[in-house]
């Protein structure tokens, strides 16, 4: 039964499985806006914090069971919310546990859990002595999160390294994908929603199976601090969902969005920054109208003046009425 039809008693009820199937609290009406790092969005209906693999797997599970919309989420930094949330369940995934499951000579599996930020991955690789995910130092999103988009950044990406995923299907199954399944290319994978994020998707990703190869620590504590030096120099700080639209072929969003006269380009509390074009800004109490208002703006203008169509980057989730 969808939860906008449910019974109070009915949710009730739902929450209270949900609590007892994964040991964590199940919170009401919970701002979005704190997670997503535009800092924009409305209510979800029911929240609950995942910590271990098995706890998202049985959130979700549980949510397919009972017929509850449901929303897996990483770090929240590759999504917008609209300001009417969602009616339903978001799952915000913090399994962050990874461990290296074969160790080679020269090369290792690691076993990682999909709501692991790509920061503590990377400097723990690094201090092994394994690489090279230096460039992951950039992203700050999930392994999860990663997969959908092919996370990519300095000239590496995750198709580089991953070897397989665990995906939770609509049966409820627990899947091993070898990487090539999930047609993994620039910022897109079979996962990813183009524009819009539905409901309830069909694939969780709950682990990633990488593999590394034996690399000096030093140079690759060394490359992860080149990365976030060139990131301090030519990106903005502040909320933001980072790369607004995808590059399209042979060109940069950036560059277009710049020609086209937006760079610095102000909507109400939404501004493309002046450091980087491509960068959409929230610049205090900015609202999902605002963003979606000037994203079109700038669809538009690029298209009439260069017939270029710009695809967000960005997934964009929740009810919009
Ligand atoms: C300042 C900044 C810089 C950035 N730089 C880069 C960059 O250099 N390169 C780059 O590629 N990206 C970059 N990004 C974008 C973002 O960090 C990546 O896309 C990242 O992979 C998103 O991960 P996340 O955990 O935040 O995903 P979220 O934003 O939480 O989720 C994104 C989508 O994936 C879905 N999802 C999340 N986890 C799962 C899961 N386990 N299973 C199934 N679906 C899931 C969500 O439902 C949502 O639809 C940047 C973002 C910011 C804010």
């Amino acid at each position: 039964m969808p939860i906008a039809t449910m019974q109070t008693k009915n949710k009730d009820a739902f929450a209270v499985a949900l609590e007892q199937a994964t040991g964590r609290t199940v919170k009401r009406d919970v701002l979005l806006s704190q997670y997503n790092s535009l800092r924009v969005g409305g209510l979800a209906d029911l929240f609950i914090e995942v910590c271990h693999e098995q706890e998202l797997i049985g959130a979700v599970q549980l949510a397919r069971r009972s017929e509850v919309p449901f929303l897996v989420i990483g770090n929240g930094t590759n999504l917008i919310f609209t300001d009417a949330g969602v009616r339903g369940l978001v799952i915000r995934n913090r399994a962050d546990h990874f461990e290296i499951k074969e160790e080679y000579n020269m090369d290792s599996i690691w076993y990682v859990e999909s709501g692991t930020l790509w920061g503590s991955l990377c400097r723990e690789a690094a201090q092994l002595g394994w690489g090279d995910i230096t460039w992951g130092i950039s992203i700050p999103g999930s392994l999860g999160g990663a997969v959908v988009s092919n996370a990519g950044a300095h000239g590496g990406e995750l198709d580089d390294v991953l070897v397989s995923a665990r995906v939770l299907n609509t049966g409820n199954d627990i899947e091993d994908w070898p990487a090539a399944r999930f047609k993994l290319a620039y910022r897109s994978s079979v996962l990813k929603a183009e524009g819009r994020r539905q409901i309830s998707p069909p694939l969780i990703v709950t682990a990633v199976t990488i593999r590394l190869h034996r690399m000096d620590t030093v140079e690759l504590q060394a490359r992860m601090k080149q990365w976030q030096r060139d990131r301090i120099a030519s990106q903005p700080a502040g909320k933001t969902v980072g790369s607004t639209f995808k590059n399209p072929p042979g060109d940069s969003a950036g560059r277009l969005l710049e020609a086209a006269g937006l760079k610095g380009y102000r909507y109400r509390e939404v501004e493309f920054s002046p450091k980087h074009a491509n960068f959409l800004m929230n610049l205090g109490a900015a609202t999902y109208a605002d963003v979606k208002r000037i994203l079109s703006y700038a669809q538009e203008t690029v298209w009439q003046k260069f017939g270029v169509r710009l695809e967000p980057e960005v997934e964009i989730v929740g009810e919009d009425v």
